[in-house]
């Protein structure tokens, strides 16, 4: 046999044996998920990870492998223990699912769950679909959105957020999920790594899972009023760290940072060289002190923006994205590959939404706010003061609260709030949302009320 021979031999010898130990590892991973399951523990467990990512770093050095790519291997088996372990994972999107079924069942459910605002987007909408259709906006178009939308967005920007936006910064896209799921696509690899800030929106893990990518959690907590640590961010960066999102106003907390600490960490990032992905989706929505990134003027940021809080379009599918010329072209690839642009009627709608006032949205969504923060002090729930955002994130004052449990039990009396576990490990919490009238909102919080005094 030729030495080439004998190698492969060996090569698939070596990768048939990887790969019954890989099968190995996910059963033992699954098994320790239903522990972690039945003894409510987390599956995200830093601690844990730090551990076995020492050891790894160790061996690397004792055997010369190269410890980025070692690293990057243990992101991709601990990535892999993480999608067996989350299956079945309920967040508020569950909860609204079997919401929906009951209604569908003909029961009335108050829908506190979802982050929708229930006002309708501006009038001129109507008007701009029907005005799309007459100037001919009914056909392809550039995959980075409409010349004069782009234009338009880009001078919004500049002004509303004291930067300097040019239109080359701007993409369009279908919401701001698609930019976040577009920024962690194309500007990660797999085995990067992405650090966020929990509680958060899951839609930023799920995103780096789908893309490969580890995610690296730094935790909040209601006693530390919802600040991250600079300092622990600062250790957990390595060579394969890649990104620092965040997320401010805040989904779930309602969290707005103070402009030194979101300076600092955003000096930590240009120490680094790394991305800030900064979700200012609810920045028309800050109740106190808020500056936007684009501020920081940081050439490795970018921003994702929606019009679906700010003028309630959230069926409308329509977001943008604003960030360096480069970063947009990278970003705006799989963009064409995916969906080739965002519909042009929609897109022109939004360019006619640019000109409304919507400083009654703001004022809307405050005293909806006002109304559960209120009630939810006479209920006697923890929690801080919303700065932001459409949400109150409370805990739940009960040695044997489980906030699944509990969410269900109040779907089962027509109520429907999203379980803290879908933001994080947060189990005793439950994020309620200010998006429906005051009144449907008050008789909302007084079923958890009567609820929560049963299960204390
Ligand atoms: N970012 C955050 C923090 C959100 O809470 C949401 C929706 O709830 C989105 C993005 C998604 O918004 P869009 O409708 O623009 O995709």
């Amino acid at each position: 046999m030729s030495d080439i021979e004998s190698l492969r031999n060996r090569i698939d010898e070596i990768t048939i044996q990887m790969l019954k130990l890989f099968k190995e590892r996910i059963d033992a991973a699954r098994q320790i998920g239903e522990i972690k399951k039945n003894n409510g523990l987390s599956v995200f467990d830093e601690k844990r990870e730090e551990q076995i990512r020492v050891e790894v770093t160790e061996l690397c050095k004792k055997i010369n492998l190269e410890e980025n790519i070692g690293k990057k291997f243990l992101n991709f088996l601990l990535n892999e223990s993480v999608k067996v372990q989350t299956d079945g994972k309920q967040t508020h999107l569950t909860i609204f699912l079997k919401a929906k079924k009951l209604e569908q069942e003909g029961k009335k459910i108050i829908h506190m769950e979802v982050g929708e605002p229930d006002f309708m987007p501006p009038p001129i909408i109507k008007s701009a679909l029907a005005e799309a259709y007459d100037k001919g906006f009914v056909r392809y178009g550039p995959a980075l959105g409409m010349p004069s939308l782009r234009e338009a967005l880009a001078k919004y920007c500049t002004k509303k957020f004291s930067a300097d936006v040019k239109s080359e910064n701007v993409l369009v896209s279908p919401g701001g999920r698609f930019s976040v799921f577009l920024a962690i696509s194309t500007l990660l690899n797999p085995g990067d790594e992405i650090i966020v800030i929990e509680p958060s929106w899951p839609a930023y893990r799920d995103c780096a899972i789908n893309a490969g990518v580890k995610v690296r959690t730094i935790s909040t907590n209601l006693e530390n009023n919802w600040n991250p640590s600079v300092s622990e961010i600062e250790q957990m960066i390595n060579s394969n760290t890649k990104m620092i999102v965040l997320n401010y106003p805040n989904n779930p907390t309602g969290k707005i940072l103070s402009p030194k600490l979101q300076d600092q960490i955003v000096d930590l990032a240009k120490k680094h060289d790394l991305y800030i992905l900064s979700d200012e989706i609810y920045s028309d929505y800050a109740f106190s002190d808020w500056k936007s990134v684009l501020s920081n003027r940081y050439s490795k940021s970018i921003i994702t923006q929606s019009f679906s809080k700010s003028h309630a379009m959230t069926g409308l599918r329509i977001g943008y994205t604003i960030a360096d010329q480069g970063i947009i072209e990278k970003m705006v690839k799989l963009q064409a590959l995916c969906m080739t642009n965002v519909a042009e009627p929609i897109q022109y709608a939004a360019l006619k939404a640019l000109e409304v006032d919507t400083s009654q949205n703001t004022k809307s969504v405050k005293s909806k706010i006002d109304v559960i923060v209120e009630q939810a002090r006479k209920i006697g729930l923890e929690f801080e003061n919303p700065e932001g955002a459409m949400y109150l994130f409370a805990k739940v004052n009960s040695p044997q609260f489980d906030g699944l449990e509990f969410t269900n039990r109040l779907l089962d009396h027509g109520v429907a709030v999203a379980p803290g576990e879908g933001f994080g490990n947060y189990k005793n919490f439950i994020r309620i949302s200010a998006c429906q009238d005051e009144n449907k909102l008050m008789k909302g919080m007084m079923i958890l009320a009567e609820v929560l005094g049963e299960s204390r």
